[in-house]
């Protein structure tokens, strides 16, 4: 899941959130290979999260703060 031009932060981002979605469904789901369907429905609902927030809100770099920190309070910018 790579997608052109995307910033390095949000790369950064996205294999960090998939790392702990991985290791919490190992320790608590014990999945044969990957993810369980539960998790992997979360996984992915995490991805379009942090896609929303990478490609309808393309933040300057003074406010570089990572959009899953500022959601809750930067309302609408990353709301959708
Ligand atoms: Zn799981």
């Amino acid at each position: 899941m790579t997608i052109a031009g995307e910033k390095p932060r949000f790369t950064r981002e996205r294999r960090t959130v998939r790392f702990m979605v991985e290791i919490f469904c190992r320790d608590h789901h014990h999945p044969t290979t990957g993810l369980c369907e539960q998790c992997d429905g979360l996984y992915a609902y995490a991805m379009a999260r942090l896609d929303n927030c990478v490609f309808k809100d393309d933040k300057p770099p003074a406010s570089s703060a990572p959009c899953t920190a500022t959601r809750r309070t930067a309302g609408p910018r990353c709301a959708r």
